[in-house]
């Protein structure tokens, strides 16, 4: 079968090193005042979990 469906897929910024996630693959992700934020890595997201206020805008 084809596999051109992907077009729906949604993109998130890690906000920690600014890389191009795919919210459905992303390894990581972490609700944050109502905020769901998607990461590349547990470093990334351990990151973010100690500095929150400096990248969460
Ligand atoms: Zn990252």
């Amino acid at each position: 079968m084809a596999t051109e469906r992907e077009e729906k897929v949604m993109a998130a910024i890690d906000p920690v090193c600014a890389m191009s996630v795919e919210e459905r693959d992303a390894p990581e992700r972490l609700d944050y005042e109502g905020t769901t934020y998607y990461f590349c890595s547990t470093d990334c997201r351990e990151e973010f979990e100690a500095n929150p206020e400096d990248y969460a805008n």
